[in-house]
């Protein structure tokens, strides 16, 4: 299959799952997920409209930087490292997993040396698998409200991964949980934070996340085809 032809496939898809969400007309932003991708293969994708980039990785985001550059929007979306933000705070527009408060004081620490503001996702574990990072969904509100007092970070919204599962419910419900905390964070108000985007959805669940109302979705083998690992 052609990276063209898997876009239009997905875009169809998009549009059929947002019909059955609470609203079918709202923007739906595509994170391109490039781990394992080669730049030409990138570039492909880009030249498509596909200008978001995510990578779970810190040094494979820095390779893929250093040949591709800062036309399309970085996105991190794996678990950063403390002594890893410094090399890319002033390279991603999002971080999809903040999972501490250690990790904001630090992003934060970094970006106001570059007089940046840097926007994040808090990452939440709602399944409270023990592989997976991210706050229980009871801390998320407390780490926001520490994070209020820090200049350089702004809180966007909410990331999750849903469990490893081919029950459709276990997912689904996964999906709810995420935003319904998100449509509590709302009502905090906080100045720091605007809860804009909803970061769930993958390849193998972005249509249920959708119908759950994700307006973020991140996708590798739906567009580029299954990884090859070396
Ligand atoms: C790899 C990855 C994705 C995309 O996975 P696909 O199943 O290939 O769509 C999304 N989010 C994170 C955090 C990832 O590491």
């Amino acid at each position: 299959m052609s990276i063209s032809n898997n876009i239009m496939v997905l875009e169809n898809r998009i549009q059929e799952a947002l019909q059955k969400s609470a609203d079918p007309s709202k923007k739906i932003q595509v994170i391109g997920v490039t781990k394992t991708i080669k730049p030409e293969t990138i570039q492909e994708a880009m030249d498509l409209g596909i200008n978001h980039l995510g990578e779970n990785k810190v040094q494979e985001l820095l390779t893929k930087y250093e040949t591709i550059g800062p036309a399309p929007q970085w996105h991190m979306i794996g678990h950063l490292q403390r002594n890893k933000v410094k090399y890319i705070v002033d390279k991603v527009s999002l971080i999809h997993s903040l999972d501490s408060l250690s990790l904001a004081e630090e992003i934060s620490k970094r970006a106001s040396k570059i007089n940046r503001t840097i926007d994040v996702l808090v990452q939440v574990n709602v399944s409270g698998e023990e592989s997976k990072f991210g706050v229980e969904p009871n801390e998320a509100m407390s780490l926001a409200k520490q994070i209020e007092s820090m200049n350089n970070v702004r809180i966007k919204g909410l990331m999750t991964m849903a469990p490893f599962t081919a029950n459709e419910a276990i997912t689904r419900d996964c999906f709810k949980k995420l935003f319904e905390l998100n449509e509590k964070m709302k009502e905090l108000n906080l100045a720091h934070a605007h809860m804009e985007y909803l970061s769930m959805g993958m390849s193998n669940d972005f249509e249920i996340a959708l119908e759950e109302g994700s307006n973020m979705i991140r996708i590798g083998s739906a567009i580029f085809g299954n990884r090859k690992y070396d």
